[in-house]
């Protein structure tokens, strides 16, 4: 059992979470990280990284995280795992509820929520998700072997998604709404020259077609163009449209942009609370790597650390 009163509490495990954890366990805080039921984030749900620093042979994103995770245990971080279901900034030290019953305290905290998967906004989409319509290639391609699969989007997520698919399925639709790609160039060199990838321009899902409870038969395009829509069979769609951060938690007491990020001070990790600080995705707009979380994870525990000193804490 944790003890409940810490000097920085970390809420979120996944590159930033990690990275704030080793630095501020080598800073002697002794963090408390608190993992939530998806432990490890968008990592784990990710397959080849070929551009986290370190990894000449690119990693697998799960054993990332392990690596992470390990290191963060090898100075003395403490982990709990459980979802985070309320907290209380109102004064120090700062209230952390996990689980609804569990309440943690801590001079400083560090936000690192990350961010998850958008979805179209369809009534079938929901009814159907987990039946033919997923939000993770990785999680669940294995399941379309020899299938006719869409994936929606055209950033780097969708194309490496497409790419992914292959493996598994006889036929890939790329259904992307304008006709230019958003995602990398080498990702979409990869994609173009893979015979199975076949690409849908100035594309959108009006409908996802199937029994009330799946599977996935088919699915209503419109061409944005010629406002036509066609019927196309399929047995899997995959969204992969962005991410939106994981911040609801934390909006009656911090301050967020028109996305949902929170707002931190321009070269720093601070928030609007002092003792409060926010690293990657739940934070990042634009640039959502796990590297540069990883980098402002880092800059978090410093910035914690400085803060504690400043309040004559340690
Ligand atoms: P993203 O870059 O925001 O791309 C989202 C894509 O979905 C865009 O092409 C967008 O179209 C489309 N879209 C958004 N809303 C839509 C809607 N309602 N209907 C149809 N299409 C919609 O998101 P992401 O691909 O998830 O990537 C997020 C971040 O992670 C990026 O910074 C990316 O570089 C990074 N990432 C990196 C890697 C890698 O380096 N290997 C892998 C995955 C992700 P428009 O283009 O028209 O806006």
């Amino acid at each position: 059992m944790s003890d409940t009163s810490h000097e920085v509490i970390i809420i979120g495990s996944g590159p930033a979470g990690l990275t704030a954890a080793v630095y501020a366990a080598r800073g002697n805080l002794r963090p408390l990280l608190i993992e939530g039921a998806q432990a490890g984030g968008q990592l784990m749900i990710t397959t080849d990284v070929d551009n986290f620093p370190g990894f000449s042979k690119g990693i697998q994103g799960p054993d990332l995280i392990l690596e992470m995770k390990q290191q963060a245990q090898r100075f003395e971080t403490d982990f709990l795992t459980g979802d985070v279901t309320s907290v209380d900034f109102s004064k120090r030290p700062f209230k952390v509820v996990v689980d609804e019953d569990k309440t943690y305290t801590a001079k400083s905290i560090i936000i690192s929520a990350g961010a998850r998967a958008m979805l179209l906004g369809l009534e079938s989409e929901t009814r159907l998700m987990g039946h033919g319509v997923s939000a993770c290639a990785t999680c669940d391609g294995f399941f379309f072997k020899d299938k006719v699969v869409y994936v929606i989007g055209g950033g780097d997520t969708a194309v490496e998604e497409a790419i992914f698919l292959t493996r598994f399925a006889s036929k890939v639709i790329l259904v992307h709404r304008r006709d230019i790609l958003r995602a990398s160039r080498i990702l979409q060199e990869k994609a173009f020259e893979t015979p199975k990838i076949e690409m849908l321009w100035n594309t959108v899902v009006t409908d996802i077609l199937g029994g009330p409870s799946g599977p996935v038969e088919g699915i209503l395009l419109k061409n944005v163009k010629t406002e036509e829509i066609l019927e196309h069979k399929a047995d899997g769609v995959f969204i992969a449209i962005g991410h939106t951060p994981n911040t609801a938690l934390f909006q009656e007491w911090l301050e967020l942009d028109d996305r949902g990020y929170i707002k931190t001070r321009p070269g720093s990790t601070e928030t609007n609370i002092p003792g409060v600080f926010a690293a990657g995705d739940v934070q990042d707009p634009i640039y959502r790597q796990a590297v540069t979380a990883a980098g402002t994870g880092c800059m978090a525990a410093i910035d914690a650390e400085r803060f504690l000193e400043g309040e004559g804490h340690t």
